[in-house]
């Protein structure tokens, strides 16, 4: 029996952050995992293994179509997808190690079996060899993530028809493959193996990719994708997929009402992710879940029961690993009788394709909805010297304003490392900075970031200098 302030259920990013400002605030902090590594989906199945293998398929892009264009002749380029997979293991292990450090060097204790609650004040962690450990505990935070959803008809056999999960560890490259859901996963996974010669399909039940994206973003991506080899089939209803022994076959239904089938070799269930609380036993405690599957929380991120937290995929907001972890450092600091805040308006969001898409604040729809009045300035990547050195012309950058006040309301941008770029919008925006403030920064040259001043200048009496 071992006594804890707070046991943390789960090891993602929202867990182990949490674990790390918990110790370093001074608690004797406790984490269990059911896996036999750190990191959660993030680290294991999700975020870096994807990028990881985003990274190779890039590289092999490049040398295929690229590289004779810079002046590098290569021959006998091959896709060795053996080899990716096995350094997409590598970068995740090496990566989950690291987790299991940072837990060593704070002092945080972690066991590994499946937790479950037993009451307020005690967990259980069922260990594989069938032992049991109780925990006892002051608090108890609950960031036990989410798992693929999937609908009736679409039911993954994990054989052909797959999750995120299992084609990330895929040595064949198919022929052909049937994503089901434009989201970012479908068009993450979709890319990788686009980029190595397989032909997409993608099914989408809405009437663009990324729905939740900014218009303008989604009309450049489309088009992008559309010349990367994307096939699309938007408005349509998926019936089922079945598993016809040598690939799938796929119905479903287009606006129209009348019946599509499609075949490949693999169908790739993309079409979101639900909430994680099998076993957690939060019956024991009179807790339940609402009607998507979320742990309700109030804005300290509190269950009904105070002593009891949750934050991550588990809850309500996106499904995000930057967002979890802002939500764990929250409840540490919270315990400790801080007053943290998250501005959950300022979460950026990004796409990893090629070129990557990012955004942060309200889209142009949204704000219109909302009656707003703004000021839009766009600006396309091609009119800039750095990226027509690096033959990187597609894309555009949009700066959204308040009419009135010139204050910066969002910031969308489709643009290579657009990931990385998106940072001066969410620094700006967490400083309500204006348009023109964004604009009268210096940027040095040549670099994409120029697009960001450029698309600001824009927004600001139309007054963009490159274009
Ligand atoms: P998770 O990371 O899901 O971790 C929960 C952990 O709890 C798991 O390890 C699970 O085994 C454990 N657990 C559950 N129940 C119990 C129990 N009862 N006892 C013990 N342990 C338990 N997000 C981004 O921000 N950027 C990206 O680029 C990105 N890429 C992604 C790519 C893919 C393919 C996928 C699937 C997701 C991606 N995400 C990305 C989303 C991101 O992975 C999640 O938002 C994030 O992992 C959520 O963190 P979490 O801590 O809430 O939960
Ligand atoms: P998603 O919500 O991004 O996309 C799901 C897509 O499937 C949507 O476009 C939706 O309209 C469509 N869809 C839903 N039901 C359908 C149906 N019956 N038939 C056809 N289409 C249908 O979900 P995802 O791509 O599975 O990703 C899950 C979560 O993981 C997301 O919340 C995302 O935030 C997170 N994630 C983030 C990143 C990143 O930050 N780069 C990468 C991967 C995953």
């Amino acid at each position: 029996m071992s006594n804890f302030d707070i046991t943390i259920i789960g090891s993602g990013p929202g867990g182990y952050v949490a674990a790390i400002r918990c110790a370093q605030l001074g608690m004797k902090t406790a984490i269990i995992e059911k896996y036999n590594t750190l990191g959660g989906t993030c680290l294991n199945v999700g975020c870096i293994p994807s990028k990881a293998l985003l990274d190779s398929s890039e590289h092999y892009h490049n040398a295929t179509h690229n590289f004779e264009e810079h002046g590098i002749d290569v021959e006998n380029v091959a896709a060795n997808i053996t080899q990716m997979v096995k350094r997409k293991n590598d970068v995740v292990s090496q990566t989950c190690d690291g987790v299991k450090f940072l837990m060593d060097k704070n002092k945080i204790e972690v066991f590994t079996g499946l937790g479950s609650i037993i009451d307020k004040n005690s967990v259980k962690v069922a260990h594989q060899d069938g032992k049991e450990t109780i925990i006892q505990t002051k608090n108890i935070l609950l960031s036990t993530g989410s798992k693929p959803n999937f609908f009736p008809g679409m039911e993954p056999d994990k054989k052909r028809i797959l999750t995120s999960t299992e084609l990330l560890n895929m040595t064949e490259i198919p022929k052909k493959m049937i994503v089901i859901g434009g989201g970012v996963i479908g068009l993450e996974l979709g890319s990788v193996f686009g980029r190595l010669g397989t032909q997409i399909e993608v099914v989408e039940f809405a009437k663009t990719i990324v729905p939740t994206m900014d218009k303008t973003m989604v009309k450049e991506l489309t088009k992008v994708l559309k010349k990367g080899g994307f096939k699309f089939h938007l408005q349509h209803k998926v019936q089922n997929v079945k598993n016809t022994g040598k690939g799938v076959k796929l119905t479903a239904l287009n606006k129209k009402n009348e019946e599509i089938t499609l075949e490949a070799d693999y169908c790739l269930v993309a079409v979101g992710r639900k909430p994680y609380t099998e076993g957690l036993g939060l019956e024991n405690i009179g807790l339940s879940t609402n009607n998507k599957g979320q742990i309700e929380v109030n804005d300290n991120l509190q269950t009904s029961i105070p002593t009891i937290f949750a934050i991550g995929d588990v809850i309500k907001g996106p499904m995000l690993a930057h967002k979890a972890e802002e939500e764990g450092v929250f409840v540490a600091e919270f315990l400790a009788g801080q007053k943290p805040h998250i501005n959950y308006n300022l979460i950026p969001g990004v796409v990893y394709t090629w070129p990557e898409v990012a955004s942060v604040g309200k889209t142009e729809d949204e704000l219109i909805s909302e009656g707003k009045e703004v000021k839009i300035g766009v600006f396309p990547i091609k009119a800039l010297g750095r990226a027509r050195a690096s033959m990187d012309i597609a894309g555009t950058i949009k700066v959204i304003a308040d009419k009135d006040t010139d204050e910066v309301l969002g910031v969308h941008m489709i643009a290579p490392r657009a990931a990385d770029l998106i940072m001066e919008a969410v620094t700006a925006m967490e400083y309500r900075a204006s348009a023109e403030d964004m604009a009268r920064i210096c940027h040095p040259h040549p670099t994409y970031s120029e697009g960001v001043k450029e698309a600001a200048l824009a927004a600001t009496e139309n007054r963009a200098l490159h274009i």
